[in-house]
């Protein structure tokens, strides 16, 4: 069993190890990236609602931390959240949950 945004997350994952170079460069100021989805707005710091379905069961995370773009409005997640939220979707699934609403809590 595979969760259905598993792709799109490890894309995720994927364009935030290539983007760590420029952010280096950012040394001291706030970590932006270039949009990759859009290419023309940045992203800044934010907290997001995202859900999460595998089989029968349905998770609904609110305040997970993201960055977010200011023109397109992708949102993205960092590989630790990412694999947290995995993790507790696991969790939900092998206790057989169908829909379950939570706050994010970092793991
Ligand atoms: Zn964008």
């Amino acid at each position: 069993m595979v969760f259905r945004c598993v792709q799109r997350y490890s894309a995720v994952v994927i364009l935030r190890e290539v983007l760590r170079d420029s952010e280096r460069n950012l040394e001291g100021k706030e970590i932006t990236m270039k949009c990759p989805i859009c290419k023309h707005g940045s992203t800044h710091k934010g907290y997001a609602s995202i859900t999460l379905e595998r089989g029968g069961t349905t998770l609904f995370f609110k305040n997970v931390p993201a960055d977010i773009c200011d023109n397109c409005g992708e949102i993205y997640h960092d590989e630790k959240v990412t694999r947290s939220l995995l993790e507790q979707a696991d969790q939900a699934a092998a206790r057989g949950v169908e829909l379950d609403v939570r706050r994010y809590a970092a793991a």
